[in-house]
């Protein structure tokens, strides 16, 4: 019996402490981190090892802007673990981002990669800047500006950035071009979430939503729930929260409730999903206007009465207050933290099924990492093949955790959280610490 069942006595597993008061993805990453970590009496020495990041670089990135005026962003990479493989992790260009939030979001990367096992560490980046706010020529700038404040940290080998909020495939293009141009040589591995032209993977774009689906499935399949007679909510109806609702909907499913930030909207004989699909495409991107539902809030679509809820638009949706009023068999996370740590024992004592983040939004890491196996392979794969691989890691993953959290009687995340951390460290233990 690896894991110190004291743990489950001690105070902060029946009353998280007073610093949850504020909540934030950090700290719940943290409380998360700590007790798996206290879990596996992981000695102090290697809880300190995996609390810091082995690289922190900030940079000064100056453009000359449309109005002639020199401009001058910060930007950040943080590598926080690289001992699986190179690391991986998203460039998000946001007028908050921050170092700390980097900090926070690469060991988030490193739990997440661990956890369905891709052989890469976890990194995050950012770029303090408002896109919304500048040129196409301005982003170009600031982009291949950042990348060549880079070179020494990014590589196919050493470090691999992806699109998060704020960037896309075009931001990946150029730094792909710019990486390139530095080494003389096309180097398509450097970058994942490019455009297909480009070496990007079919598949990407679904990927998410299509992971946090495929163990959604799994999970009613363990309560003995068929799809076809599940009612689902969704919260946030952009890239994994239309694409969840799309899958759910082919197999069967009742979507009753879908929301963005213009509201939600709810019917309880079920929503057309490629009808809602196809009006969010005209309409500018939002369902402003949606008639397909009586309008609710986004905090009574969390309460609805329902069998799978899916949280796919931002953090800190469910915390201590709410907690109690949530009616759903099954959380999938496809967002990042929608859940505070504040509300894990809450929802765990209600005998809800929470999936984790770091596992049912891992989809999207998980096909990155097969574009990168097919830039250095220069071989691409049908999207079929991309779907069936994607679809078995997966599952791999889930009923992997599944079987660790039976058999300790802890929750999915708990077990998620404890297998990454074994993982990382047990690894770094065969490699040893150099020098
Ligand atoms: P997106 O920008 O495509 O969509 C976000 C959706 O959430 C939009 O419909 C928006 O209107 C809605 N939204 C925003 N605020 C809301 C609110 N307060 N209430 C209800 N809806 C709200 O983003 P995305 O790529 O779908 O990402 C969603 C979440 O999934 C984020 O937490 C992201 O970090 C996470 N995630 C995304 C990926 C990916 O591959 N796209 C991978 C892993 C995790």
């Amino acid at each position: 019996m690896p894991y110190n069942k004291d743990v489950f006595n001690t105070p902060y597993y029946k009353e998280p402490g007073p610093k949850l008061d504020k909540d934030s993805p950090f700290e719940s990453m943290m409380e998360r981190f700590r007790f798996a970590a206290e879990l596996l009496e992981l000695d102090e020495g290697m809880f300190n090892y995996l609390a810091s990041p082995v690289k922190q670089v900030t940079v000064s990135i100056p453009i000359v802007s449309d109005d002639g005026q020199i401009k001058v962003y910060e930007g950040y990479r943080v590598v926080h673990d690289n001992v699986l493989g190179p690391s991986k992790g998203g460039l998000r260009f946001a007028p908050d981002v921050n170092i700390d939030e980097v900090k926070a979001l690469a060991a988030w990367m490193t739990w997440k990669c661990a956890v369905v096992n891709v052989p890469f560490g976890g990194a995050k980046g950012g770029v303090r800047c408002n896109p919304r706010e500048m040129s196409q020529r301005e982003l170009e700038h600031v982009t291949r500006r950042y990348t060549s404040e880079m070179l020494d940290v990014f590589g196919p080998d050493q470090d691999i950035p992806a699109p998060d909020m704020g960037t896309n495939e075009q931001v990946m293009a150029w730094i792909m071009d710019t990486y390139s141009m530095h080494s003389r040589q096309t180097e398509t591995a450097v970058v994942t979430g490019k455009p297909i032209i480009l070496g990007g993977s079919r598949g990407r774009k679904e990927a998410t939503g299509r992971g946090v689906v495929t163990v959604t499935l799994a999970a009613l399949n363990k309560m003995g729930i068929m799809p076809g007679k599940t009612s689902v909510a969704i919260q946030g109806f952009g890239n994994v929260g239309s694409i969840s609702a799309k899958l759910m909907y082919e197999q069967g499913a009742k979507i009753i409730a879908i929301s963005d930030v213009s509201g939600a909207y709810y019917n309880k004989k079920g929503i057309n999903i490629p009808e809602a699909i196809a009006y969010v495409e005209k309409n500018s991107g939002t369902l402003e206007g949606f008639t397909d539902g009586d309008k609710i809030t986004n905090a009574e679509l969390l309460e609805l009465d329902c069998d799978v809820l899916i949280p796919a638009a931002k953090e800190d949706q469910i915390d201590r207050k709410n907690a109690a009023n949530i009616k759903a068999k099954i959380i999938a996370e496809g967002a990042n933290g929608p859940v505070t740590a504040s509300a894990d024992s809450i929802l765990d004592d209600a005998g809800i099924l929470v999936i984790p983040d770091i596992l049912a939004n891992a989809g999207g890491v998980t096909v990155s990492y097969f574009e990168w196996v097919q830039d250095r392979q220069g071989y691409f794969w049908t999207e079929e093949r991309v779907n069936r691989r994607l679809n078995r890691m997966m599952r791999d993953a889930f009923q992997l955790l599944y079987d660790e959290k039976e058999k300790y009687n802890i929750t999915l995340r708990q077990a998620a959280y404890v297998y990454a951390i074994q993982k990382v460290s047990n690894t770094l233990r065969l490699r040893g610490i150099y020098g």
